[in-house]
């Protein structure tokens, strides 16, 4: 059946089918988390919408190259709306109290950017191809500003480099906000340099030699502004234009609006065809604050509630992304309530496969419609409620056949499962099972895997991202998953029960 994916533009205002620049591969970039403490859950909700795009962009089959990134510094308070104080995030960090078990901001970044990984993958998200890290690519970002002066598009003051936002014309195609120089005003004049020319100009780099982090650039010792990071680090990894671009709603101005200025103010090209914002979660109907006492990290929500985190993973999907969100622990139950469910059928499915004896296919047709209904759905602007609705349908069909399955009912099962899995991320014991060192897999493919893996991690230490994803798309094909660490690459192979 032919498919079409439909998103919500948030440049063009509509929800529309995409069209990719190179058919079948999706080159989507996601804006990571700001490293000074845990991600909350709010965080995650954002960064599920991307994890769920790529999910359902590889059930249609499309190869995919997912970038996200980790902002470890730049990113002053004063950029968002919501907080203009100024300050940098990693520096008021490590002045906190919190940040008094640290030797240094660096230790602290190095310290919650682990703690997210952990998170991201309680949570069961896919890994990105490559996540770059804001202080690993300063170089490329002084070159990005050097670039921006040489075409005009920048100048220099005694206190910083700024974007021109007069000379480029495009500026508030994003967010529509073209001509308001007071929120403008009162967003970036927090630090007051009287040679800035207009009041929407905001900074490429910022000179400061008593900052925290610092580097040496052609302006003396300073800073990189927070939006530079990731428009060079999407276009060092995915090119000049990419196809999509995810972020919180909170992030279409200043900070997507001034992405786009800078990467098309340097290449003169479009540079992403659809931008995808995630609607802010709220708490049990409020912002999600320290002070109410509604903000929730992921491990905690897990720890105290003792809930299973595919439990969490589902609540925070359980709503789709553009629609209000309330998060509360009612719906965390329910979800519990729900992935013990999903993880039953899972295992009337397996015990199925391992004991039942051969008999016809009972289920796999009903099945079938179940699993396209449930990826119709997501390929309608991520519906989730609907495909969640469908997943509860399939499991609870599975289930009604406990004891009574056909081996070839089961494999359908297992099939079924095994997919909405791979759409979803949501079926316990579905998951891929770690064969590596395992009996089941014969000696002669795993050298041949082993092999493959060992060529793709000379691909990535040679920055060669196009032969690394052909060798990550050729093992996928063999049902190989890549789990990139600091450690290394350990991989596994889907059970084949
Ligand atoms: P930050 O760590 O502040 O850079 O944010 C990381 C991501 O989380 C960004 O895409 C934000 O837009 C997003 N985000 C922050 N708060 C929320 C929230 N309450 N609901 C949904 N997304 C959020
Ligand atoms: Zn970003």
């Amino acid at each position: 059946m032919a498919h079409t994916f439909r998103l919500h533009n948030t440049l063009t205002r509509r929800t529309e089918p995409l069209k990719l620049i190179e058919p079948d591969h999706l080159r989507i970039y996601g804006c990571g988390p700001t490293v000074y403490s845990h991600a909350h859950i709010g965080n995650f909700r954002s960064f599920l919408t991307a994890d769920l795009i790529v999910r359902t962009a590889k059930a249609l089959n499309w190869r995919v190259t997912y970038v996200t990134n980790i902002t470890d510094v730049g990113h002053l308070t004063g950029d968002d709306t919501i907080d203009p104080s100024g300050e940098d995030r990693m520096a008021r960090a490590i002045s906190s109290q919190q940040g008094k078990r640290f030797a240094n901001v660096w230790d602290l970044a190095r310290y919650f950017t682990e703690e997210l990984l952990t998170d991201w993958r309680t949570l069961n998200l896919l890994e990105p191809a490559v996540r770059p890290r804001a202080t690993e690519h300063v170089g490329e970002q002084i070159h990005a500003v050097e670039a921006l002066i040489a075409r005009g598009l920048a100048y220099e003051t005694s206190q910083a480099v700024y974007f021109a936002v007069p000379d480029f014309a495009g500026y508030g195609k994003l967010s529509g906000n073209t001509d308001s120089a007071a929120l403008t005003q009162a967003v970036r004049d927090v630090v007051v340099d009287p040679q800035k020319r207009d009041p929407r100009d905001f900074a490429l780099w910022k000179k400061d030699p008593d900052h925290l982090m610092q580097w040496h650039s052609p302006w003396g010792w300073g800073f990189p502004g927070w939006h530079i990071e990731c428009s060079v680090m999407a276009q060092t990894y995915l090119g000049p234009s990419i196809d999509l671009h995810t972020g919180g709603e909170d992030l279409i101005f200043p900070h997507h609006e001034c992405e786009i200025a800078q990467a098309e103010g340097l290449c003169g090209e479009p540079f992403a065809r659809y931008w995808v914002h995630t609607r802010f979660l709220q708490v049990e109907g409020r912002k999600m604050s320290k002070r109410l006492g509604n903000f929730h990290t992921v491990r905690e929500l897990i720890q105290e509630h003792k809930v299973h985190p595919l439990a969490l993973r589902l609540a925070l999907i359980s709503g789709q992304y553009r629609k209000p969100f309330n998060f509360t622990l009612t719906t965390l139950r329910d979800c519990e309530r729900l992935v013990h469910r999903f993880a039953d059928a899972w295992t009337v499915a397996a015990e199925g496969v391992s004991r039942a004896a051969e008999g016809p296919d009972e289920l796999g047709e009903s099945l079938n419609s179940v699993y396209e209904a449930a990826l119709g759905a997501m390929l309608d602007d991520l519906n989730t409620p609907v495909a969640i609705a469908k997943t509860l349908e399939g499991t609870k069909l599975i289930r009604t056949y406990r004891d009574k399955l056909s081996l070839d009912s089961a494999r359908s099962a297992t099939t079924f499962l095994s997919r909405i899995e791979d759409l979803l991320g949501v079926i316990q014991g579905a998951k891929v099972e770690e064969t590596s060192d395992g009996e089941s897999t014969a000696r002669e493919p795993d050298l041949h895997i082993s092999t493959l893996v060992a060529e793709r991690a000379a691909a990535r230490r040679a920055r060669n991202w196009a032969r690394a994803d052909a060798i990550r798309d050729e093992l996928q094909a063999l049902g190989i998953t890549l789990k990139d660490s600091p450690e290394g690459t350990t991989w596994q192979k889907k059970s084949t029960l």
